[in-house]
């Protein structure tokens, strides 16, 4: 289910004459009706990269908000399991290093990206709210940076950002000083945490990404030399969007204890 706000059916195309798969194409703000029955609700929705929900401050806020309330609505109707993707954005520009789940972060509300870190922190403290109120079995992931396939060129996050500019042969734009740090995960690795977390019986949120972390000018240099050398990198300082957190890097320990569950009960 999906409006296509930031994505595209293209990247669906491939399982259209799938019998066991169904694209609704719908706004998850609004009330969901499903026949049938469900055995889990995953919500996903919501612009993620800085540049979607700065062109889209309103939508992000009420998807994390109203869009998150009707995803639990349909899982409690039909006593299916609900999983919340969050987001190491609801740390903020984080003051403790490596970012443990049991940090509460530090976040600005009204600043620009106050609308998607709010709306997440919103969308936790809703899905926690359904979990002790009304007994629905949760879980909440919290997304560290990831890149891989089917990310759009003009989609802003820096991965696709600087693959982007160093094939068509342009400057790799550094914003700041690239002293800041993030720290990518290969979706496939993304995806398998998530599976097995919600295989899992643990209800408290839980950081997945990778803990490999790198500067942003590491990562142009890495861009640079993987693509033949041939792009500059510059430094763009005022392009650097307010609150643009300075570091970050999972602390996955939470992780590596309940991976194990999600393994065991794998069918
Ligand atoms: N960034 C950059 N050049 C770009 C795009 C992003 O230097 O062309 C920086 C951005 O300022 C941030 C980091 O790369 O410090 C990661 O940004 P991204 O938009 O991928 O996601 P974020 O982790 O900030 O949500």
């Amino acid at each position: 289910m999906d409006n296509l706000i930031t994505g595209s059916e293209g990247n669906i195309v491939h399982l259209a004459g799938r019998r066991d798969f169904r694209f609704i194409f719908q706004d998850v703000t609004e009330y969901i009706y499903i026949d049938g029955p469900i055995d889990a609700v995953l919500h996903f929705a919501s612009p993620a990269s800085p540049v979607d929900y700065l062109k889209y401050p309103i939508q992000t806020l009420k998807v994390g908000a109203l869009g998150t309330h009707k995803a639990l609505g349909l899982a409690r109707a039909k006593g299916a399991r609900f999983l919340l993707a969050s987001t190491s954005e609801v740390y903020g520009d984080p003051e403790v290093h490596p970012q443990p789940e049991t940090y509460l972060g530090k976040v600005n509300a009204i600043g620009p990206r106050g609308v998607y870190d709010e709306a997440k922190r919103f969308a936790e403290a809703m899905t926690m709210a359904y979990h002790r109120a009304h007994q629905v079995d949760t879980r909440i992931v919290r997304i560290f940076n990831t890149y891989g396939p089917r990310m759009r060129l003009d989609d802003g996050r820096v991965v696709p950002n600087f693959v982007g500019q160093a094939l068509r042969g342009e400057p790799l734009t550094v914003h700041g000083d690239g002293s800041q740090t993030r720290s990518f995960c290969y979706v496939d690795d993304l995806i398998e945490g998530i599976y097995r977390l919600l295989l899992s019986n643990y209800t408290l949120p839980v950081n997945i990404g990778n803990p490999a972390e790198k500067t942003i000018r590491e990562l142009a240099h890495l861009v640079q030399e993987m693509t033949g050398g041939t792009s500059e990198i510059v430094i763009h300082a005022q392009k650097r969007i307010e609150d643009d957190p300075q570091t970050r890097q999972p602390d996955i320990t939470r992780a590596r204890g309940s991976a194990r569950l999600g393994a065991a009960d794998r069918p």
